[in-house]
């Protein structure tokens, strides 16, 4: 049983397992089980090359981050878990909290973060009574939703990246990850807001 789960290991899901990881010293966070599902292939960051995001050297690739923010997490907080090349295929309630089943395994989490993009090519089931047209992307380009408010979509079950609503850019993407990390942990600090900062 995981206490958190992100789906999704693109700019949000990766930025909110980097986040949640980062909060290992604190008390509350100590013994929590976190992990992410990185299955990447889908991932907008495949064929993106990136100029404008403040901290990237220009011509960073997105394919190039998807290979280092693994190895951040990894090399950083390797007690959040990888798993890698499982494709989420349905999301349940069960007594504890949900069942995501994967095309080889099932796994069981007290909360879990959707962070796999905004295409209406999804195929996650369980999720279609969130799915709306995208409030932020031209009409044509047939993006979609998951309705929520501040990124929760349902009681422990939150949204992240463009996903949630978000214009697509990759601070934007990162930013909403890091805000639901900060979101859980305040939720495991009994509400008392929490953030993670490192000091010189
Ligand atoms: C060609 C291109 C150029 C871009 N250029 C820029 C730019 O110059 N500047 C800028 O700021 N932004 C740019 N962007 C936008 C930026 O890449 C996106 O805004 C950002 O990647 C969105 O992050 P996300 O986490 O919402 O989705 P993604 O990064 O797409 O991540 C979604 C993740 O979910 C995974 N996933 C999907 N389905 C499943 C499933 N069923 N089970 C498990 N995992 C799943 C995917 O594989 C992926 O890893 C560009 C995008 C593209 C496509």
């Amino acid at each position: 049983m995981f206490d958190a789960l992100i789906i999704g290991g693109g700019a949000a899901g990766l930025s909110c397992a980097l986040v949640l990881g980062s909060a290992k010293e604190k008390a509350f966070a100590k013994n929590k089980q976190v992990a992410i599902i990185t299955h990447q292939k889908t991932s907008h960051l495949q064929s993106a090359l990136f100029n404008n995001v403040l901290g990237l050297n220009p011509g960073t690739t997105g394919a190039s981050i998807l290979e280092s923010g693994k190895k951040q997490l990894h090399d950083l907080y390797p007690h959040v878990n990888q798993i890698e090349n499982e494709k989420v295929c349905s999301i349940s309630k069960s007594t504890g909290g949900f069942i995501v089943e994967t095309n080889k395994n099932n796994y069981e989490a007290k909360l879990v973060v959707i962070a796999v993009g905004y295409t209406n090519l999804m195929t996650i089931k369980g999720l279609e009574q969130f799915i709306e047209p995208h409030p932020r992307a031209n009409i044509e380009k047939d993006r979609i939703w998951l309705k929520n408010t501040n990124h929760l979509i349902e009681e422990n079950l939150y949204v992240a990246g463009t996903l949630a609503g978000w214009r697509s850019q990759f601070a934007i993407a990162s930013g909403s990850g890091a805000h639901v990390a900060t979101d859980i942990l305040t939720l495991w600090n009994g509400g008392k807001h929490v953030k993670v900062h490192d000091k010189i």
